[in-house]
């Protein structure tokens, strides 16, 4: 199956701090810097020469919110429409709700897996429904999603619980997850904001959020993704920010991310 990855360079609507967008160049940068080969856990071969994935390069976008929501999805719908899946880097959380509302334009039934320390569930934070803190709310009110399982989260609060429950989420809290994935088969988005890890594992982002996971963990869940039957039609890895990184520690975590969503979404 072939993949198409894109560039997300938006974070103008991040709550707390700017730098998201500088991200996909560093975890391009990181995949391809020599330190590491090109074959995933499970031996899927994903070398950027063997043309099972093409790179379209990073999306032009301003930080005109509406404008840049309208030109992720139209591009995400151009990537797809020949029957390719998706890969996007971003970027902060909000890009994946213009990204889902093109994968979900291709399927009849979408479970969304989503590993986060943050439910995202917010209907708005401080007046702003297009903040980082909301896209699953949006996603959830637009039906773009019959199933959405949250793992690794940490921080509900009760408006996100009340909403949680009015869209029927399956939240999975990190202080009793047995590491498991519910089952999943049919059409699958993978959405990973990198905070969902513990900050000594990926100190590179905006909200460090103490307690969180491993990349074992999420690496070991990709794979029960993989093995469930699934196919993979999309998948981002979101929330990366090159100004808080220590030695590009958390570019090479989304360029480890990268290469075995790489290998689910060829293989799926
Ligand atoms: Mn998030
Ligand atoms: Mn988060």
């Amino acid at each position: 199956m072939t993949v198409r990855l894109q560039g997300i360079p938006y974070d103008a609507h991040s709550s707390f701090l700017r730098g998201p967008a500088l991200a996909p160049d560093a975890i391009r940068e990181a995949f391809t810097c020599g330190s590491a080969n090109y074959t995933t856990e499970l031996g899927v071969e994903v070398d950027p020469s063997k043309g099972t994935w093409t790179d379209l390069g990073n999306l032009e976008l301003t930080d005109d919110v509406e404008l840049a929501v309208e030109h992720i999805r139209n591009a995400s719908v151009v990537a797809m429409a020949d029957g390719s899946r998706i890969l996007s880097l971003g970027g902060d959380h909000l890009v994946t709700w213009p990204v889902v509302q093109a994968v979900s334009a291709t399927t009849s039934r979408l479970t969304i897996v989503h590993f986060d320390a943050h439910p995202d569930l917010y209907d708005e934070l401080d007046g702003d429904r297009y903040s980082h803190a909301c896209p699953f709310a949006r996603i959830m009110e637009a039906g773009l999603a019959d199933r959405l399982i949250q793992i690794g989260i940490r921080t509900m609060t009760a408006h996100q619980q009340e909403q949680a429950e009015r869209f029927g989420v399956e939240v999975l809290h990190y202080r009793e997850w047995d590491g498991l994935v519910p089952d999943v088969d049919g059409d699958v988005y993978v959405s990973i904001d990198v905070d969902a890890l513990d900050p000594a594992f990926a100190p590179g982002v905006s909200h460090f959020e103490p307690g969180g996971m491993t990349v074992r963990e999420i690496v070991d869940a990709l794979h029960q993704i993989g093995a469930s039957g699934a196919r993979v039609l999309g998948a981002d890895v979101v929330e990366v920010n090159p100004e808080r990184d220590v030695h590009g520690l958390t570019a090479m975590v989304g360029a480890k991310l990268m290469r075995e969503l790489l290998g689910l979404l060829t293989t799926t």
